[in-house]
């Protein structure tokens, strides 16, 4: 299938993916880079260049990005990226001036989720509530197969219910956060501190990362576990029973059919969706007296955000 073909661009915290993608949502091309975290105008410069590489061989007839932050309720301004540089960017008209392409903004996990409902896990599925489990914790909400972004834009910012009192600081300003207790970034901690305490563990996860206890990251724990490591085992475990308790409450709320679970920590698989699926089942109010929502994981791996905010733009032109 080609059809009309739009590009789609997500803009993470640390990665720019991008790519051309047909109206089944293959991606035809692909161009990646750094985010340069620091400057709107260096921003907007990336953009520009990957969306001229990308039209040297491609006609496409509009552009999506999906960016790691709050979208205003008309997908025109990013109003706080918490770990990027925009502050109310005026994103859509900047990138439409420059490229003279019809644009849509939408949230990164926004997007995922729209590509997952049209092309991925969920497909067909009235109503899903994605969890995306990265450094962080985006969300998405699809309710009678329509994205439900809230009146000002800012509906699925699951990572940042607050979870427990006075807990563990956030990048938001706020403390206690779902995100410090069910995101890659708390394998990230508990690894780096292992480390520093030199535990048979920590030795093992400072061997993997080459020597640095800095470049210990989640995906080191992840790999000890799959390995059969008991302690980075019960450390995915103890993220799944939060991920388990917060998708419970996300169901006491939305009462979704489905909830789709994407991100780079969904490497994991069942190791973390075991104990999630167990903790999900304890916490749920009205537990064995009503139906519950299945727990799967996304279909479309790294590529759903671009492949959702293409599809978004293309959406929008009808
Ligand atoms: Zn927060």
């Amino acid at each position: 299938m080609s059809g009309t073909l739009a590009i789609g661009i997500d803009i993470g915290g640390t990665k720019i993916a991008a790519g051309v993608v047909d109206e089944g949502g293959a991606v035809l091309a692909r161009q990646d880079g750094d985010t340069p975290a620091t400057d709107p105008e260096a921003v907007l410069a990336a953009i520009g260049d990957i969306v001229e590489r990308l039209r040297r061989d491609h006609d496409v007839a509009a552009l999506g990005i999906g960016a790691a932050g709050f979208v205003d309720a008309s997908g025109s301004r990013v109003l706080f990226a918490p770990h990027l540089a925009w502050r109310d960017e005026p994103l859509r008209d900047a990138v439409a001036r420059r490229t003279g392409l019809p644009v849509v903004v939408e949230n990164d996990a926004n997007a995922s989720g729209w590509a997952e409902w049209r092309f991925g896990a969920v497909q067909g599925e009235p109503d899903v509530v994605l969890v995306t489990l990265g450094t962080g914790i985006g969300g998405a909400i699809v309710i009678d197969g329509e994205p439900y972004r809230g009146r000002f834009g800012i509906a699925g910012e699951f990572g940042h219910m607050q979870v427990v009192p006075d807990g563990l600081p956030c990048d938001c300003g706020n403390r206690g956060c779902w995100e410090q207790y069910a995101s890659g970034r708390v394998l990230t901690r508990r690894g780096r501190a292992a480390a520093e305490e030199g535990t048979p563990l920590g030795r093992r996860l400072l061997d993997a990362a080459g020597g640095s206890v800095d470049e210990i990251l989640g995906l080191h724990v992840t790999a000890a576990a799959r390995d059969g490591d008991d302690e980075a085992t019960g450390w995915l475990a103890d993220v799944g029973d939060w991920l388990g308790i917060g998708v419970a409450n996300l169901a006491a709320a939305l009462d979704p059919g489905v909830v789709v679970v994407g991100g780079g920590l969904c490497d994991a698989g069942d190791l973390l969706l075991e104990p999630a699926r167990a903790a999900f089942s304890r916490s749920l109010t009205g537990r064995g007296h009503r139906p519950e929502a299945r727990i799967v994981v996304a279909g479309l791996g790294a590529d759903a955000g671009l492949i959702g905010a293409a599809d978004m733009a293309r959406a929008r032109m009808r």
